[in-house]
């Protein structure tokens, strides 16, 4: 892997210089990853790797990160670990680092507070965010970026595929998203980062979690899971189950759902506009008479976080690229009564389109007394 880092640090200073920035400094969180394959934590001491257009990469880490930072596959790329100790000041020695630049990336999601330091550390720098060259390299997967979503997308499907386990009428969706949480580390993710249980009306909010209703029998259920894994990948995949017999006209709509995410899914290729792979789901729900329910985005992309570029929605007219990889989500969602979602990762390719979870997509029905 180091030399996909070291590439990736390459074309980093190639697209920062690019769009006039003379250094990123990039605190941890995806960005580090993706550049360097250190995992580590953001905390209050600074951590910061200094990449200016020209010249050498230094990763500042507190004395006490050090080992941490050189067992990391950090240790091993075209950079200088330079550690400071507690009575440094690490904004001044990035500062001295880089001498003069006009004008710095920060990391998208760096703290406030170190913003606002490393302003105080170089007050002549004008401060714009990294993303602005990052999200240009992150937005294409590479093929072991596409193998690790593959196998994070393989471990949800292995979840979903034990849903009949958990899922029974007299459960509390507390309950159940538990043992799910459980199965997400068990089947092969090193944290559980959201378990959505949506029982009957609750299933109305597209994103509540769980809580302490009782599930019963005639429920829809709606239940999108995702996770880590240990290479830092994400995945998340939604299924719509229903406990015991579906609510009058709810087969119909779920058939009227599944052929909108086929559709969407079916327009995903090379050239295709973000927004295009939106308003075929978005037609289609229409034409059923549940456009007013389809109350959000068809998709976002995914990889070392759950949510990033490219977002599948309408003003979105990027085209799409081979290798992007995100989500095709549609859903209704009946206020008072149900909702439903069918969401699958998917990765463009050369010519077309691939597919990450292939859980089945018909309506599931879950023996009510069972
Ligand atoms: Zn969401
Ligand atoms: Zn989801
Ligand atoms: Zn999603």
């Amino acid at each position: 892997m180091s030399d996909a880092f070291n590439n990736r640090l390459a074309q980093a200073r190639t697209a920062a210089a690019s769009a006039g920035i003379d250094a990123l400094l990039i605190t941890p969180g995806s960005d580090l990853r993706y550049l360097t394959g250190y995992a580590a934590l953001p905390l209050e001491r600074l951590t910061c790797l200094v990449l200016p257009t020209d010249g050498e990469a230094v990763l500042v880490v507190p004395g006490l990160e050090e080992p941490a930072a050189q067992a990391s596959p950090a240790g091993g790329l075209d950079l200088r670990i330079l550690p400071w100790s507690e009575t440094d000041d690490p904004f001044g020695l990035v500062a001295h680092t880089l001498a003069d630049v006009r004008r710095v990336g920060l990391d998208d999601h760096m703290w406030a507070e170190k913003v606002l330091r490393f302003r105080a550390a170089m007050p002549d720098a004008e401060q714009v965010l990294a993303g602005a060259a990052l999200s240009e390299l992150r937005i294409r997967k590479d093929a072991d970026e596409l193998d690790a979503l593959r196998a994070a997308a393989r471990a949800i499907d292995r979840v979903h595929a034990r849903m009949p386990e958990w899922l029974k009428a007299g459960r509390t969706e507390h309950e159940v998203g538990r043992d799910i949480a459980d199965a997400i580390i068990a089947e092969g993710h090193v944290s559980a980062d959201f378990v959505i249980v949506a029982s009957g009306p609750n299933g109305a909010s597209p994103h509540h979690e769980t809580g302490e209703r009782i599930i019963r029998a005639g429920d829809p259920v709606v239940v999108d899971i995702g996770g880590t894994t240990a290479a830092g990948y994400c995945s998340d995949e939604t299924r719509t189950y229903v406990v015991g017999e579906p609510p009058a006209g709810f087969v119909t709509e779920y058939g009227a759902l599944k052929q909108a995410q086929e559709a969407a899914v079916a327009q995903v290729r090379p050239g295709a506009s973000a927004e295009s792979v939106d308003a075929a789901a978005r037609d289609v729900l229409h034409e059923a008479g549940l456009g007013e329910y389809f109350i959000h985005r068809t998709g976002h992309g995914i990889g070392l976080e759950t949510h990033e570029d490219p977002y599948i929605v309408a003003g979105n007219t990027r085209p799409i690229e081979p290798g992007m990889a995100f989500s095709i989500e549609p859903g209704f969602y009946v206020p008072g009564r149900y909702g439903a979602r069918i969401e699958d990762i998917v990765v463009a390719t050369e010519d077309g389109v691939e597919r990450l979870n292939l859980r089945p997509r018909e309506l599931t029905v879950i023996d009510a007394d069972a």
